[in-house]
This record gives structure tokens, sequence and C-alpha cells, in this order.
């Protein structure tokens, strides 16, 4: 017999979560997730799933029937929707601008596809230009994947006319919108998206470990053409989509994390209450404050204004200034949490993340205060 272990209950500090995720959630979300668990299969939870369906489809701005949230975090989001559609041997076309793009490259090659890479330089937005001669150059793609808002770097590709030219080469179009979902405009059916995931702690402000993902009609069909099954038996669509696709068929796929999607449910629900374009207006303007406060202080931004993301501000780190130091003093002394740089800018760069029920005056103005103390 092992000694059992003598521990107290965990109680977490109150932080300010303004970092790349997670970003504070919000007491009424929190709230949600203490409910009584129910049965999965209970008639109330399933119709708290139709309307969590409705709700999702809200935010993506989409009517596409696949439309749910994989019961793990975005990067089972990103996963679900590369091994359901790409196929060994398919070639797609990833743009790498960043972290999240290299990591596209590797789920498409650990499939058995061929990735061509679009790089464009870490802190800029993915080349339009670059994307139409790769299009040109292999009229055999059958993919284009991207990532809309890209957290490693804080810019903001245009979504619209990459789907746009994807559209004209015939290809179909995987997009990560794990952190623009709700801080940005994304229109997935206007702009013709044909996969996307997002997940539920970035500006969505819900706990973590749920990814939304949605397949148009033309993904459904690729999904339903594929030679062989799906590799992976969890992440299958057309096996989750029996739990999912309402009038009366649910059937046992595996046990959904029943709080945590009441938490999805509630946070979606304050979304579709205040309006999405009201929230990327509250992300741009809240941003506005940050940015004019950081530059006050001398810092300066990474990435240039027209391709800037709200959501996640990403400025160079001053010369002589340690790094670890400043995050440090900050969580202690404030119980403000900043993000690090990542990947390229690792030890170059923070992170500031106004995301979700975060983007608030009150955050900013403590993020600003917090920096100048311990900057000075
Ligand atoms: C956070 C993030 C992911 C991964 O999401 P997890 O929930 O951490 O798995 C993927 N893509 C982007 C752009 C992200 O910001």
């Amino acid at each position: 017999m092992l000694v059992a272990p003598t521990v107290q209950p965990f109680f977490p500090p109150q932080r300010v979560l303004m970092g790349p995720g997670p970003s504070d959630v919000s007491p009424q979300v929190l709230a949600a997730q203490a409910k009584p668990t129910i049965g999965h299969l209970d008639p109330l939870f399933v119709a708290m799933m139709d309307e969590l369906k409705a709700l999702i489809q809200y935010a993506f701005q989409t009517t596409n029937s696949m439309t749910l949230a994989v019961s793990a975090p975005g990067s089972a989001g990103m996963e679900t929707c590369f091994v359901n559609l790409v196929e060994s041997g398919d070639k797609v076309i990833v743009c790498r601008n960043g972290v999240f793009g290299e990591r596209m490259r590797q789920n498409v090659e650990r499939i058995g596809a061929i990735a061509v890479l679009v790089d464009t330089e870490w802190g800029e937005a993915v080349d339009a230009d670059a994307l139409e001669l790769a299009l040109k150059a292999h009229p055999d793609a059958k993919f284009v994947a991207f990532v809309h808002a890209e957290t490693s770097t804080g810019a903001l590709s245009d979504a619209k006319t990459l789907c746009a030219l994807a559209k004209q080469y015939d290809c179909l179009t995987i997009v990560d919108a794990v952190t623009s979902l709700g801080g940005v405009e994304l229109r997935v059916d206007e702009w013709g998206i044909d996969a996307i995931y997002a997940g539920s702690q970035k500006c969505l402000s819900c706990v973590p470990g749920l990814s939304p993902v949605s397949f148009s009609a033309a993904a459904v069909e690729k999904l339903k053409a594929r030679k062989r099954p799906v590799q992976s038996w969890f992440l299958d669509q057309s096996l989750v989509m029996g739990y999912w696709s309402g009038e009366g068929k649910r059937s046992y796929h595996h046990t959904a994390p029943v709080n945590a999607l009441y938490a999805l449910h509630e946070s979606l629900r304050l979304l579709a209450e205040e309006g999405l374009e009201n929230a990327w207006q509250r992300h741009q303007e809240q941003h506005l404050v940050l940015r004019q406060g950081l530059e006050n202080l001398g810092l300066k931004f990474v990435v240039q204004e027209d391709v800037r993301l709200p959501q996640l501000n990403t400025v160079f780190i001053p010369e002589g200034v340690d790094d670890a130091q400043v995050r440090q003093r900050l969580l202690q002394d404030y119980n403000l949490e900043i993000g690090a740089g990542l990947g390229a800018f690792a030890g170059k760069a923070w992170r500031i993340g106004l995301m979700g029920y975060g983007a608030r005056r009150e955050n900013v103005s403590l993020c600003l205060k917090a920096l100048s103390d311990v900057l000075n």
C-alpha cells in the first residue's frame, strides 16, 4: 500500500489573466460550471446541446449543420479538421507565419499528406500574393490552411481574401480561429471557410478544454468521400455527429464534459446577449487605450498597425530589462499574468492579451499601472 498523501484543498489565487490564454473567466461562467452534473443523454441536457449548437453557429456566423464543440482543447480542434479532411497523399498549402502555422504543417505531414509551405516573416500577416503563386505552382493542391489570428506574434491575416483565392483554385480552406473567434470580425459562411476550429479559453472567456468546430457542406462531402476511415477514432466526426445530430438520434460516443459544456453555453449566451459586433468593437476600443498607454511607457509594437490583433498585443521587451523578473513581479505583486514570447520571440517580446471578459477598462488600467511601476 502506498501511504495516502496529506493534501489540503487547492485554493487558486484570483489572478488577472492578460496573456495569450486562458483569459479571465467571468463569475457567471464559473457559476454555470458549478451547476449539478446531469446525464449527458438526459433530455434536458440534449436540449441544452441544441441551444449550444445554435450559439456556436451564431459565433461563427454559419448555418453549417456540422457545428459542434470538440471535447478537448483547441489543438484537438486543429487535429479534428486535418485528420477528417486530409488524406494521405493529398497536397495542402500551409501558410506559416508563426507557431500555429508550423503545427498545421506537422498535422499534415503526420497524415502522410504533402505540405506546401507559404512562409511569411513572423509578425506579418499571411501574404496573399505568395499564396496565389503557390496555388498556381500546385494546381493539384486540395486545401489551403492558415491561422486567422497568430497568437505567437499578434498578427491578423485577411481570411476573407485568402479564402476567396483558395476557392478560385478549387481548394477547401482550413482556418485556425482559436484566438480570433469573438475578438475580431469572422464570418464563416460569407467568407467561404470550409473547416474552422476555435478554443473556449481565448476570446470566449470560457474554461479551457473545449474546441468549437464547424464544417461546410463541401467539407462534409470530402469527409464522406474518404477512401479510408479517419485514423483517429475519437476525433472521427462521422461518429461524433451521431451524438450531436439531434432529433432524438443521440447515441453514445464518449461521455460529454457535461459541466464544461454548461460553461461554454453560458459564455456564448453572454456573447450573443452582447452581440458579436459589439464584442469586436469592445476589443478594438480597449486595445486602443492599452496601445496608447504602452506607447507612453516607451514600448514598441512588434506588428504593424494595420494587421495588429486587438486581443493580443505583442511588444518588444526594452533593452536591458529582465523578461522573467518583470513577469514574476507582475504575478507576485499585482496578481497579473502577461504572456512570454513564443518561438522566435521567446525572450524578445511580451504578449499582452485582451480577450473576452478580460477586455475591460479596469484590466487595461491595472496592466499599465503595474508595468509602469515595475519598469521604473
Ligand atoms: C491557443 C491556440 C491554439 C491551441 O489551443 P489549445 O487550447 O492550447 O490546445 C491553436 N491555435 C492558436 C492560434 C492558438 O492561439
